[in-house]
């Protein structure tokens, strides 16, 4: 497990909801010892608010796939005014995002919200400020302060600003907007502390992912507040998900971070999916659900496994809730290896498969029946684990590669007629 920053953690939800931790490792603001949580994902809700049937069923396909939170935006007094009836309905910590009207911020606690977020960059009017602060504190909500770039850029006497904030980091490329983060930053929670006012989380998100990972990780060292990771904008799922993932993945890996939201232009589902899926890569989190391995394919396949795949992924992922590992291998080269790691695991060969149950092989089937057969045995294999009569990870016996004669087929023979002609053996490379 990596080891983990510590902050004074906050707390979200209620008894309905559950309470999910953010952060910890540090005394909470009531002075408790406490331990780092899991690091939780969060996403935002995509359609109105105030369109209270189609935002509560968002909600709950939302927390169904994993959220551990959901953000909704209160633009309008007709969104919070909504927010009771949501918040009737659903089982999950919402989190009221406000920009620009501090008295949504009001009406969305006064409506029970779980936490508020609040945007310096448009709501920093200091009394204001003050009159949210002291709502929450009398609601025990937590608040987070969320810095984005784009809305924070001084329009004012830009060069000067820019020069003089500049400075702080001079070395690093994105200096004057870490510094403008950061004063941002400063400022505004000093009204929180003048108000003594501690359950803060903090975010600090950019389109560019090199400066997420500079922000965070020079507001690590100022602050001990749970952050709030996130890369804005960060375009469609195709290239924002590596954008994120760079900027997440290198974050957490060091440490920083106790909750996650990753933005597409998409639907939020997939949000929430690569958020967790990042979260099990770094063993941040116990992974729900079955662990998928393939290989890429190449010129030794022999059936159609891209196919394959998809359909083995959108079955264990509605049939499947056991952490096993399920492999689907083109060929022999390097689907025994993988096969003898798996719980559950099929290779292929010419348009046939040998699935192996924890190294042992139950069964050589033709292609068309594949499919069925290795979700069967995944499903026989989870019944198991939850009797208690087979145990995940265990290997029973070490797998023998087929026989080069053929019960594969040509396959195999593919792989021998390479090591007859032996000298640049390329075998094993996926
Ligand atoms: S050699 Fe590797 S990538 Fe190619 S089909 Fe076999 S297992 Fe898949």
């Amino acid at each position: 497990m990596l080891s983990r920053r510590p902050t004074k953690p906050i707390y979200l939800g209620n008894e309905k909801t559950g309470i999910v931790q953010v952060g910890g490792g540090l005394p909470d603001s009531q002075g408790r010892e406490t331990t780092p949580a899991p690091v939780s994902v969060q996403t935002m809700t995509a359609g109105y608010t105030h369109d209270i049937d189609k935002c509560v069923a968002e909600i709950h396909k939302l927390h169904s796939a994993g959220a551990d939170v959901v953000r909704v935006a209160v633009p309008e007094k007709k969104d919070t005014a909504a927010l009771p009836e949501i918040l009737n309905q659903t089982n999950v910590p919402i989190v009221a995002d406000v920009h620009f009207h501090f008295k949504r911020a009001l009406e969305a606690v006064e409506a029970g919200v779980h936490k508020i977020r609040l945007n310096p960059g448009n709501i920093n009017d200091r009394d204001q400020v003050i009159d949210v602060i002291n709502a929450c504190k009398d609601a025990q909500l937590p608040i987070r302060v969320g810095v984005n770039e784009g809305s924070i850029i001084e329009r004012r006497d830009k060069q000067a600003r820019a020069k003089e904030l500049g400075a702080f980091f001079s070395e690093q490329k994105h200096g004057y907007m870490l510094a403008i983060m950061i004063a941002k930053l400063e400022e505004y929670l000093d009204i929180f502390y003048e108000q003594d006012f501690h359950d803060v989380a903090i975010s600090a998100k950019s389109m560019d992912a090199t400066m997420v990972i500079d922000a965070y990780t020079e507001i690590s060292k100022r602050f001990d507040h749970p952050l709030h990771l996130g890369v804005t904008h960060a375009g469609p799922k195709e290239t924002g998900c590596i954008r994120s993932v760079v900027a997440l993945g290198s974050l957490m890996a060091n440490g920083i971070g106790d909750t996650v939201r990753i933005s597409y232009a998409n639907d939020p589902i997939y949000e929430v999916e690569d958020g967790l899926e990042l979260l099990y890569s770094l063993g941040l989190r116990e992974r729900i659900g079955a662990e998928l391995i393939a290989c890429p394919t190449c010129g030794r396949i022999q059936v159609d496994l891209f196919t394959l795949v998809q359909d083995v992924r959108a079955k264990l992922a509605s049939e499947i809730q056991e952490p096993m590992k399920v492999a689907v291998m083109g060929c022999v080269v390097n689907g025994p290896g993988e096969a003898e790691g798996a719980d559950v695991a099929v290779f292929a060969g010419n348009k046939r498969g040998i699935i192996y149950v924890q190294g042992e092989k139950v069964a050589n089937i033709p292609e068309e029946d594949i499919l069925d057969r290795l979700l069967a045995e995944c499903k026989d294999f989870q019944a198991k684990v939850r009797s208690g009569e087979a145990k995940l990870g265990d290997k029973k016996v070490d797998i023998v590669p087929p026989d080069p004669e053929g019960e594969l087929g040509s396959g195999w023979e593919k792989m021998a007629a390479e090591r007859i002609k032996g000298a640049e053996l390329t075998v094993g490379e996926s």
